[in-house]
């Protein structure tokens, strides 16, 4: 079985900046770091080096030629890929002094993947194989429609999200693997269970992924139900982790062993990226994998609810200062990703989180103490009485005072 990924590639341009520039000024930079990027890319590494036999296939700019090396060098083939005299699809990263970053994109090359591209590459291609497609390039619909036509099996990655994806025929594909982000995207349900079953339930007989995170992965096939649970590292670098999920579960289907063993080898490289700084350098060979299977140990679900525990207690202790930078550096995250799991862990955002623990403490003092109204806003950090009396309202249903009388 081989594998065919029609998919994106991009150059990272990484700035250093001492702050992001705001509309109207003009900053210098300090540092330039050029990387390989793009889903389509990092999947088609990420399954090579998992021992697949990977044709890449979209369209590189004429500036692409650091992006031919990383995937020949990770031993895809790239006898499909088409080069333009344009620019190739690129980002501009400006991180700043503080850790923050701002991106645009600019598709170039990966806008560009034609009807006749798309029907020269795929007359070289069959039942027998497997189609990797995510939505990153043009006519994502055109190939789907073409690869099924053929007999292919198509593995559909419908990152990112985009609403023009709720018009493809789900019928047409057989994995269709996806992050909670993109879940929510299609179905607007949050839950992962009734997520699951939303999808399940309109497109039978469709073979669904659905990454976790932290927490693992869930299969589902018709009635069968498989969860994956992630393994324990100290997350450095979570980018690329659903890139490196999805080549190495598909080069484990390539390579005819069952599903159990797909996630739990997917699951497990995919940790070592997150382990790694860096998108495609931290994607892991097979021979790291195996090693890491034996090293690494799967994550007990009491060791992942001690993950929302301590983004509790950290509130809790510091509820006067605390921010997503700090719960990050505690978790081993960065903030975007601390962001993420605290609403995965508590089904709150961060904000509402704090706000929560908060009210939660001026409660304790509004009947354990005679503290004033004005100390207690003084003691919890809110920033006007207003504010504290709106949101006490909100959680509590009654007035600081009253609920003072009534406890
Ligand atoms: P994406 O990278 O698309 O956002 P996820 O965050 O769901 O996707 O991650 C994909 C997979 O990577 C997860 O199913 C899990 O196996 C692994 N993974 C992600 N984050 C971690 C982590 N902090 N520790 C261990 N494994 C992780």
């Amino acid at each position: 079985m081989r594998i065919l990924n029609f998919g994106s590639c991009n150059i990272d341009y990484v700035y250093t900046v001492e702050h992001i520039v705001v509309p109207g000024e003009t900053v210098s930079s300090s540092k330039l770091e050029l990387f390989a990027g793009g889903k389509g890319l990092n999947q088609s590494i990420a399954a090579a080096r998992a021992g697949a036999k990977v044709f890449h296939a979209g369209c590189l700019g004429n500036d692409g030629g650091m992006l031919k090396e990383v995937l020949v060098d990770s031993g895809v083939d790239i006898s499909n890929v088409t080069e333009l005299d344009t620019k190739n699809g690129h980002a501009i990263i400006q991180v700043s002094s503080q850790g923050e970053n701002s991106i645009f994109l600019y598709p170039g090359s990966n806008a560009l993947v034609t009807k006749e591209i798309i029907d020269s590459v795929l007359k070289k291609f069959g039942k027998d194989d497997i189609l990797l497609l995510q939505n990153e390039i043009s006519n994502v619909h055109y190939i789907i429609d073409e690869a099924f036509s053929k007999g292919m099996i198509i593995a559909f990655n419908p990152a990112p999200f985009t609403q023009s994806l709720k018009s493809i025929d789900f019928s047409k594909i057989g994995y269709l693997i996806l992050n909670e982000t993109e879940a929510m995207g299609f179905t607007g349900i949050s839950d992962t269970q009734l997520c699951l079953d939303y999808i399940c339930n309109r497109f039978k007989n469709l073979t669904v992924i659905l990454t976790l995170g932290k927490e693992g992965s869930v299969y589902r096939h018709n009635d069968e139900t498989i969860h994956q649970s992630a393994f324990d590292v100290k997350a450095v670098d979570t980018t690329a982790a659903g890139d490196t999920f999805i080549g190495y579960f598909l080069a484990s289907i390539c390579d005819g062993v069952g599903i159990k063993k797909a996630l739990k080898t997917a699951s497990c490289a995919s940790a070592v990226t997150v382990s790694k700084m860096g998108a495609a350098p931290s994607i892991p060979y097979m021979s790291e994998v195996k090693e890491a299977l034996i090293n690494l140990k799967e994550l007990s679900l009491d060791k992942r609810r001690l993950t929302s525990k301590k983004i509790e207690a950290y509130i809790e202790e510091n509820l006067k200062t605390a921010n997503l930078k700090g719960i990050a550096e505690i978790l081993g995250y960065t903030k975007e990703y601390a962001g993420t799991i605290i609403k995965k862990e508590t089904g709150l955002t961060f904000s509402a989180l704090l706000q929560k623990k908060k009210c939660e403490k001026a409660a304790e003092l509004l009947t354990k103490t005679t503290m004033s109204v004005g100390e207690i806003i003084e003691e919890t950090g809110y920033a006007n009485q207003s504010f504290f009396r709106k949101q006490f309202k909100e959680i509590y249903g009654t007035t600081p005072l009253n609920f003072r009388k009534e406890n």
